[in-house]
């Protein structure tokens, strides 16, 4: 890479007016499945669209640079790009990964390493001496998720990536939650970044796909490789919707941000509402660190409800907010973790990650804010009508 370019300029840059043929200022879909040779002894640059296209390429090389990585793979979903990192473990390797991680995420993790693939440590990684114990192990690689979902722990990520160097591991940290714009894991010195980019990224809940990068050219290549050799790369279609999808990224996540901050104010001041989970909140026992970590404290917010407010009546008194699975869209959804995004996880591991069955975790969408309030006092005053 050359220059460091500014994130709002990658964005409304990336892959414009680039196109030879007719110079359409967008970039045209191209959806050929294969590529003409000029020479059969000379590999073009294009062959074969499992291995690259011009719209995943496009596509990878924007968020690469938004990541500051030499590159990688764009995969056919968020866990298809985490799946693909487990090509640097072997048998007997071991993964240390957090406890309280993405269900999906959890859920490949046990049950690869229950097929033997590699040995599995699942640790309070938000936790000093865990962490140091977790490292004395010497993993092969660490898996990171900060802020951790659905509730909202911070990982120290460059703590993490100090400790990993010294046991040579090799850390992944999946950014989904906050979006290259409020936090740069391979700035903290990270070796993956990896993205569900059917979230921020996307951000308006019509495609699913994936991203790992490496800051590390080598590995990046690496990444790519293995995406190619098990097909893992994603769609040329799906990479254009991403593309156009990213391009309003910077201004999505600032203004659900700042609704995300008063719905979190507004949510700690109601007596109905207990355990209010937002990394911007003044009470969140990790401030220094996010300060230190994180460009702003993005738009997710958990929450339990007061003993005695039931979770159903909350949720029917919802007209604006929809009670749905995923997050960083434009539109607000809220989901209950135990029984929807966490319900591949097995309910010893729930309990012990802290996720209570009365949790709710809301995506803070670009609705108006002050229509999200009411929807929200609406829900509360149903719940307690309902009690
Ligand atoms: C959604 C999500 C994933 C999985 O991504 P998919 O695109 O659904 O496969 C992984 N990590 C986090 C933090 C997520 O939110």
């Amino acid at each position: 890479m050359t220059e460091k370019r500014s994130k709002r300029t990658i964005l409304a840059s990336s892959a414009v007016a680039e196109d030879r043929a007719f110079g359409s200022v967008a970039p045209p879909i191209g959806l050929s499945t294969t590529f003409t040779w000029d020479d059969h002894r000379e590999k073009p640059g294009y062959d074969y669209a499992r291995r690259a296209t011009p719209n995943r390429d496009q596509l990878t090389s924007c968020l690469a640079e938004l990541e500051g990585a030499a590159g990688g793979a764009v995969t056919s979903s968020g866990l298809a790009a985490l799946d693909l990192c487990l090509f640097m473990v072997s048998p007997g390797d071991l993964v240390v990964a957090p406890h309280d991680c993405y269900g999906g995420t959890h859920r490949l993790l046990t049950h690869r390493a229950r097929r033997g693939q590699f040995e599995l440590h699942f640790a309070d990684l938000t936790d000093e001496a865990a962490r140091r114990d977790a490292f004395a192990r010497r993993p092969k690689l660490a898996y990171l998720e900060t802020p951790s979902n659905p509730l909202m722990r911070i990982t120290d990520l460059a703590a993490c990536a100090k400790e990993a160097r010294a046991a040579g591991t090799v850390t992944v940290a999946d950014n989904t939650f906050l979006s290259p714009m409020l936090q740069s894991p391979l700035e903290l010195g990270c070796d993956v970044v990896v993205h569900s980019t059917t979230k921020f990224i996307g951000g308006h809940s019509d495609v699913v796909g994936g991203a790992a990068l490496a800051k590390d050219p080598g590995l990046a290549e690496e990444l790519a490789w293995w995406a190619n050799c098990t097909g893992v790369t994603g769609a040329s279609y799906d990479s254009w919707l991403t593309l156009r999808g990213v391009r309003t990224l910077a201004v999505r996540v600032e203004a659900q941000q700042r609704t995300a901050r008063n719905l979190a104010r507004m949510l700690e001041d109601d007596e109905r509402v207990r355990a209010v989970r937002y990394p911007g909140s003044v009470s969140h026992p990790q401030k220094n660190l996010i300060a230190r970590q994180q460009k702003g404290p993005g738009s997710m917010i958990s929450f339990e409800l007061r003993d005695g407010l039931e979770v159903g009546g909350f949720l029917s008194g919802l007209k604006l907010v929809n009670l749905a699975e995923s997050l960083g869209g434009f539109e607000s959804l809220i989901c209950v973790p135990d029984t929807m995004t966490h319900a591949g996880m097995e309910e010893a591991a729930r309990r012990e990650a802290g996720i209570a069955p009365g949790l709710l975790r809301l995506s803070v969408g670009l609705e108006e804010e002050e229509d999200l309030m009411s929807d929200l006092k609406h829900g509360l005053r149903q719940a307690e009508a309902m009690a």
